[in-house]
């Protein structure tokens, strides 16, 4: 079968991609391995909610219009709300049809799914971002008699054994599991590295208004200093589960959860802790007092100050200074370690030498590199800040569909080259090339 772009993945990047296509008459197919919002539906633990806000949840052609703009969608919304729109922007989607392989070939990309082979000259890859869990080596060491679990496999702290649970990683997932176990009555203790904390709200505004606002989410990734850092930073310590709405180290020690250093190694079945956690905090804090700042600023300077209720700073993370170096995972006080380490896309299937040595695809921008007609979308920071969250979507969906138009364009006559393949389609507004 022969199509002009085959979109694999039917997640909100993959349908945003698919409503740009269509507005651009261009014939296409996505391909999905389950249904609509697969993701959602079969890798994502029951409680949870998502941290942006139902208002953010934006997509092309698409705002939210229910009657709840400041609340925090559960997962069976998020699928309502893609499935939903996956009929409204009529996207070609054939379900239960997995992606093998993906090859390049003279005349754009062979594509085999379950068992047929289609033809494209232009791939989107929509696959996700969050795939497989990005479990650290260590995880070999621990001992067997305890239970291991991922957010991929994490349902509810019913199926964990009684006895204390050691969450490994402090992201929003790290501390939306480790509240959730601990309210199930099991001590929990919580391995803390490197971690973004910011406030549920402030000056009576949803910290992501604040994001949206003064433009961070809007920088661009040709303008961030170290983008590689900022694509892995991790997720900020947030949630949208109500009665939970503080998930910053404070708020979790006051529960009765045991704040300990970043796991470094696991040694005859003894895990040792990072003696800099205090540091680590110290940073956090700091990290977010600046962005609080930069609010501050903002807001003064677009008139707000008499509108919002004044500024104010949040208590410095407490970190116990007799908190253990080490725990010994043999003697039975620990029963199970949840890996809230992050996750990892799955791009096994591409049969196509572009990965780097973490597993992600070199691109710029979404433009995959060295694959003309190549294409990512759903990445964090992909093109700004806000391309880690379902809105960014939108306009990255836009930018990549514009320039595979393009790339079209190009090829039906390759004795004229195009604007774009000339790198003069998509300029920033310092002239530089957006996207190549
Ligand atoms: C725990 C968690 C919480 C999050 N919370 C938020 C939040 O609060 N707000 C927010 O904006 N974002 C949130 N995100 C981030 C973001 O929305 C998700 O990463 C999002 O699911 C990515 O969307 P996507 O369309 O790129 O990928 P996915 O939703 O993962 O969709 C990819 C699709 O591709 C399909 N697929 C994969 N491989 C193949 C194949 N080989 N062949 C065919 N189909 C394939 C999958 O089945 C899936 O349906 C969260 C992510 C996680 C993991």
């Amino acid at each position: 079968m022969q199509t002009t772009a085959v979109v694999i993945g039917a997640g909100h990047a993959g349908l945003a991609m698919s409503r740009r296509l269509t507005e651009r008459s261009i014939d296409h197919v996505v391909l999905e391995r389950g249904e609509v919002a697969n993701s959602w539906r079969t890798q994502r633990w029951p409680s949870l909610r998502l941290l942006t806000p139902n208002w953010q949840t934006r997509l092309p052609g698409h705002h939210y219009a229910g009657d709840d703009p400041g609340g925090f969608m559960p997962v069976a919304g998020v699928v309502a709300t893609l499935a939903r729109y996956a009929r409204l922007v009529g996207a070609p989607v054939r379900t239960a049809v997995a992606v093998r392989t993906v090859r390049a070939v003279s005349q754009g990309f062979e594509i085999q799914a379950n068992d047929d082979l289609l033809c494209a000259r232009a791939v989107v890859v929509a696959t996700g971002a969050c795939n497989l869990s990005a479990v650290p080596g260590i995880a070999g060491a621990v001992p067997p008699s305890i239970t291991t679990v991922t957010p991929l496999t994490y349902r509810d702290p019913g199926q964990l054994p009684d006895g204390g649970v050691l969450v490994v990683g402090a992201s929003a997932t790290g501390v939306q599991l480790a509240n959730e176990i601990h309210r199930s009555g099991r001590p929990v203790t919580l391995s803390v590295g490197e971690h973004v904390r910011l406030p549920r709200t402030y000056r009576g505004r949803d910290i992501f208004w604040w994001l949206e606002a003064t433009g961070l989410l809007a920088e661009r990734y040709d303008e961030i200093d170290d983008l590689t850092r900022a694509r892995h930073l991790p997720s900020p310590q947030l949630t949208g589960t109500p009665g939970a709405t503080a998930t910053d180290l404070n708020a979790l020690t006051a529960r009765g959860i045991r704040i300990v250093g970043r796991l470094g190694r696991i040694t005859d079945g003894v895990a040792q802790f990072s003696g800099s956690l205090a540091n680590t905090c110290v940073l956090a804090d700091l990290k977010m007092n600046r962005f609080l700042n930069r609010a501050d600023e903002w807001a003064t300077a677009s008139g707000l100050d008499d509108e919002l209720p004044p500024p104010h700073r949040f208590a410095p993370t407490h970190v116990d200074p007799n908190s253990p170096l080490e725990l010994d995972l043999r003697n039975g006080e620990i029963t199970t370690v949840v890996w809230a380490t992050g996750f990892r896309p799955d791009l096994s299937w591409l049969d196509i030498p572009l990965l780097d040595r973490t597993g992600h695809l070199r691109h710029d921008g979404g433009v995959v590199t060295g694959a003309p007609g190549l294409y990512v979308l759903g990445m964090p920071v992909l093109r700004t800040r806000a391309s880690t969250y379902i809105h960014g979507a939108r306009t990255d969906s836009e930018a990549l569909a514009g320039h595979l138009h393009s790339f079209l364009s190009s090829r039906r006559d390759d004795t004229q080259p195009s604007r774009a393949v000339r790198g003069t389609a998509l300029r920033s507004r310092s002239g530089g090339a957006l996207i190549r």
